[in-house]
């Protein structure tokens, strides 16, 4: 058990039970086959306040139906259902800050590629977990390299399903990534164009200007990757969807990575090419960011769900 901090219950298939008792049984149908779908949502404590907020919890809770739903999984609990289930577990765990983990999976039952008949396990836990690429990669940047490995074609698993399988090809090229001697791999789709992080969504500033690949060059429909959207509009920072070129990350003024782990991480240099120090479109929507996740933005009132 490498890093995970191990807190008192994790909730199952409607229940709270002990950490140490949330097990599956080794012929679990998702074990064999990566049948599962899942999300990654973060509990932030405002330290002003001490008052926590699950950071859009909703829409995390909507695309895990969509998820479910793009890989024929009957998902038995609601939208509401899992909200709630998640507010009682951060509860019963009195964690002021974490990060959760829904997953939804074929359990066991049956055996072979066909999942019909396997019963569908729900889980929920959560647990303290800091800034995923650290808190050094968050105030400075971190340096990334283009992967060899491609992103999963459109036509092999659809990006809007988040899917534990679709993570085979994300981990191929962390290890390449660190192998080298990067934090991060970016991920070119099958024609070229820049995709995404092995967990990340990807944006370049040039001349003012801030791009991010439209979720047809196949990138996961990122929660932070549209609160960054929706904040650039309201800060008058011009911003749209563009395909890229692996030469628009060597020639960006400023790069970054977005995602529920690794929230906004300036990226310093991509294959060697130094892009620099966070950039002022990275650092104010970085900012803000926080700003809004610690409840300091009324008008962002709807995103946060208050423990
Ligand atoms: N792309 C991939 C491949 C991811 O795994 C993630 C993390 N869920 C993201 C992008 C970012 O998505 P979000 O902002 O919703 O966490």
């Amino acid at each position: 058990m490498a890093d995970i901090t191990e807190v008192d219950y994790i909730w199952m298939n409607g229940k709270l039970i002990p950490w140490a008792d949330a097990n599956v049984h080794v012929l679990s149908h998702s074990l064999h086959y990566g049948s599962g779908v899942f999300e990654g949502i973060r509990c932030y404590k405002d330290p002003d306040s001490d008052r926590s907020f699950i950071f859009r919890l909703r829409d995390h809770m909507e695309r895990l139906h969509r998820s479910a739903k793009i890989a024929a999984i009957d998902l038995p609990y609601t939208v509401d259902q899992l909200c709630e289930a998640t507010v009682e577990t951060i509860r019963a765990n009195n964690l002021p800050a974490c990060y959760i983990r829904p997953l939804v999976f074929r359990g066991y039952g049956v055996m072979g590629v066909d999942p019909s008949g396997a019963p569908t396990d729900v889980i929920i836990a959560c647990w303290p977990w800091e800034a995923y690429l650290g808190e050094e990669a968050l105030a400075n940047g971190v340096a990334v390299g283009v992967s060899s490995w491609r992103q999963r074609s459109i036509n092999a698993i659809p990006p809007a399903v988040k899917a534990t399988a679709s993570y085979f090809n994300s981990l191929m090229a962390k290890l390449e990534a660190k192998e080298h001697g990067y934090a991060e791999a970016i991920m070119l789709n099958e024609e070229g164009l820049v995709c995404e992080g092995t967990g990340e969504n990807l944006f370049v500033v040039r001349n003012g200007i801030m791009s991010t690949p439209p979720l047809s060059d196949g990138v996961l429909e990122g929660i932070t990757r549209d609160t960054v959207l929706t904040i650039a509009d309201e800060l008058g920072i011009p911003a749209g969807e563009e395909s890229l070129t692996r030469s628009d990350l060597y020639v960006a003024d400023e790069v970054f990575m977005t995602g529920s782990a690794a929230e906004l991480t300036p990226i310093g240099s991509v294959d060697g090419r130094v892009v620099g120090k966070p950039g002022p479109v990275t650092r104010q929507l970085q900012d803000r960011f926080f700003k809004i996740a610690y409840g300091h933005a009324e008008e962002y009132a709807d995103w946060l769900t208050q423990i």
